[in-house]
């Protein structure tokens, strides 16, 4: 029997921050500690080769990247319901995607609630806001503080905070919400209305791209908004 610890060989999978893994070799047969069973991006489970000094993922990961979720969201009524939470006006059915932890899994959430009239993406516990950054276009993102406690993004640019019990925001146009049983009488606290200027916004979702950081020190932009039709 031999344990040993060999540099991870990753083929562009996320399997494990140290890039290591432990190999125990019993009887011809090895077995691996240290590294994750499933790809943290495309959700695939690795086969692993032992070679003289790594151990190898033999199939590359679809996603070396990451994912940028490109996604549009048609606005006819020019208002926009901004929250975390839209569901059970829009909702996913959870079993037909990757698993929900992964990269690949919140994408597809992100494609199946656009295709049903909500712009969604995950965010993490970040409480972002979604801000105005030109006459058609916005963000949705986090600022900072620096020491003086001025916030890296203007208040007044803010249109809308987002409370994230979920963990994400989801945007749909007002009257299709409505349309489809949403009740103005029934929002919360967190829950807004904003004015835009009626068309097709393309939401470009940034959450799942290789090496974002939703902690870092400058303004988090999880999402791109842009009016293009
Ligand atoms: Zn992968």
């Amino acid at each position: 029997m031999s344990i040993q610890t060999l540099p991870l060989k990753a083929n562009g999978h996320e399997l494990s921050h140290e890039n290591e893994v432990t190999v125990l070799q019993f009887d011809g047969r090895a077995s691996f500690s240290g590294i994750a069973h499933r790809c943290a991006v495309c959700d695939a489970k690795p086969t692993l080769q032992v070679t003289e000094d790594s151990v190898e993922v033999q199939d590359p990961c679809p996603y070396p990247n990451g994912i940028t979720t490109e996604i549009t969201l048609s606005v006819p009524s020019g208002k926009i319901v901004v929250t975390d939470d839209l569901r059970p006006v829009y909702r996913w059915e959870r079993d037909a995607f990757a698993d929900y932890n992964t990269v690949l899994g919140q994408a597809q959430v992100v494609e199946a609630m656009a295709s049903i009239g909500c712009a969604y993406g995950p965010v993490g516990n970040s409480c972002p806001g979604l801000y105005r950054t030109g006459p058609d276009s916005y963000i949705i993102a986090s600022p900072r503080c620096d020491e003086d406690d001025n916030p890296s993004l203007p208040e007044d640019t803010c249109l809308a905070s987002i409370c994230t019990d979920l963990w994400a925001y989801s945007i749909a146009d007002f009257e299709h919400w409505k349309a489809r049983g949403g009740d103005p009488g029934e929002m919360g606290w967190s829950d807004s209305v904003v004015d835009v200027a009626p068309g097709t916004y393309r939401f470009t979702h940034h959450s799942g791209e290789h090496g974002f950081d939703p902690y870092a020190d400058e303004t988090v932009i999880f999402a791109h908004i842009e009016r293009i039709a």
